[in-house]
Formats: structure tokens, C-alpha cells, sequence
């Protein structure tokens, strides 16, 4: 088996999601006691968050990249960053270690496609829904059309991600608005929903709608699990 990079704590309430999906994800398909081999290096995410806000994505970049180094030095064979948002600073990371990165958006895109679904919603950070590295991504590597929420929107589904889900936090009215702006991108032609952000999942799950929903979260645990056991 394969040992899985973790550069988590952004934030930690999805790393710990990761780490319990990937642990059961490897159980599932090795039984008895088999759990996963994981290098998880773990940031303080309030450092993380200034720089976002600051729009100092290098200094970012660097602290993620030098992170990364430690995962492989602990002997990771490839790398997942724990968060859609950070994959902004995605080549910074990949251009400072040796090992492979495992880009959320693409194991996502492959889901979608699986699915035979063409255009899908998209979910997330303002960074996420409104640049390149992720909506840009999806598009252009991977022929998807993606619509994201009205200016407005995207204010409340950011908002509620740094003010409530990044600090555990779950309120059925915050879901409710969710669940509108769902619907709203499902009445302008989204097949799906990519829950772009590793810590909506928390607050939305499949239960709550009909619209097909993509966890980037498990998404990304399941693709994990698949390549340390291949
Ligand atoms: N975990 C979130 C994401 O998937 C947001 C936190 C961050 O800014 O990294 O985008």
C-alpha cells in the first residue's frame, strides 16, 4: 500500500474527514484491521486565512510548499491538499516536491463525467467559483460547463464557509440558503452540484436534495484510497 500524503488543517474540521473516509475507504477494501498509511502535515489555517485575505498567494504558496515537503520527506508517494481553494496555489506546491499531487478538480471532473453530466453547479469560495485554477480547470481540461451562483449568492456561500462551517458550526438556516441557491443553479440548466469546498458537506448532504450532489470531500478520499491500493 502506497502512503498518502495529507496537507490538511485548511480546516481541520474537513481533515478529519478525510482521515476518517480514507481509513474506512481502506478497510472496506482490505478488511480485518488494515487502515491507511498517511503522512498528514497540518497547518494553522488563521495564518492561511490572512494571506487569502490579503491576496499574498505567494507567501501562501510557499508556506503550503514548504508543508509539503515535510509529507514527502516523511515518505508520502503522492499528495493531496485538503482543501479546493488552496489547489489555487497548486503549481507552487507541485513545483517544490518530486512526488505527484492528486488535483481535486480533476478527480471530481472524472466523477461528473462518469455520470454523463455536461454542466454542473458550482459551490465554494469566491476563489473557487470566480477563478481559473478551479472553475477555469473544469472548463477548459475537462470540457464541463459550469455555472456559478449571482454575485449576491456567492457572498452567502462564502460567508457561511469561513463564519460557520470552517469553525464546525451547522445552522439549518444557513442550509436553507444553500438549498435555494441549489435550486437556483439547477433551474438555469445544472445536471449537478459540486460541493466545491471540503467543509459544505458538513452542512448539505444527499439526503437534504434531489439535485445530484459531487463531495469534493469524499471525491477526493475515494480517489485517494484508489490510488495507494493500485
Ligand atoms: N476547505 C475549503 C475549500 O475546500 C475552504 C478553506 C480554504 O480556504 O482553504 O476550499
Amino acid at each position: 500500500m502506497k502512503m498518502i500524503g495529507l496537507l490538511g488543517g485548511m480546516s481541520w474540521e474537513s481533515t478529519s474527514l478525510y482521515y476518517r473516509l480514507i481509513n474506512q475507504g481502506v478497510k472496506k477494501r482490505l478488511g480485518g484491521l488494515h487502515s491507511a498509511r498517511i503522512a498528514l502535515v497540518s497547518v494553522d489555517f488563521q495564518d492561511i486565512e490572512e494571506m487569502q485575505q490579503n491576496g499574498d498567494w505567494d507567501s501562501a504558496g510557499h508556506a503550503l510548499a514548504e508543508s509539503a515537503k515535510q509529507i514527502e520527506a516523511a515518505g508520502a508517494d503522492f499528495l493531496l491538499i485538503c482543501t479546493n481553494t488552496m489547489h489555487k496555489v497548486a503549481p507552487q506546491i507541485e513545483a517544490a516536491i518530486d512526488i505527484p499531487l492528486l488535483h481535486i478538480a480533476d478527480a471530481t471532473a472524472r466523477q461528473i463525467q462518469m455520470a454523463g453530466m455536461k454542466t454542473i453547479g458550482l459551490l465554494g469560495t469566491r476563489f473557487t467559483m470566480e477563478q481559473a485554477f478551479y472553475k477555469g480547470r473544469l472548463a477548459e481540461k475537462h470540457g464541463l460547463t459550469v455555472l456559478i451562483p449571482p454575485e449576491q449568492d456567492r457572498e452567502i456561500v462564502h460567508r457561511i464557509i469561513y463564519d460557520e462551517l470552517c469553525l464546525g458550526q451547522i445552522r439549518d438556516e444557513s442550509r436553507k440558503a444553500y438549498l435555494r441557491i441549489m435550486d437556483d443553479l439547477q433551474q438555469r440548466g445544472a445536471e449537478g452540484i459540486i460541493e466545491g469546498c471540503t467543509e459544505i458537506v458538513t452542512l448539505v448532504q444527499q439526503q437534504h436534495t434531489d439535485i445530484p450532489l459531487f463531495d469534493t470531500t469524499s471525491i477526493h478520499a475515494k480517489a485517494a484510497v484508489e490510488e495507494a491500493l493500485r
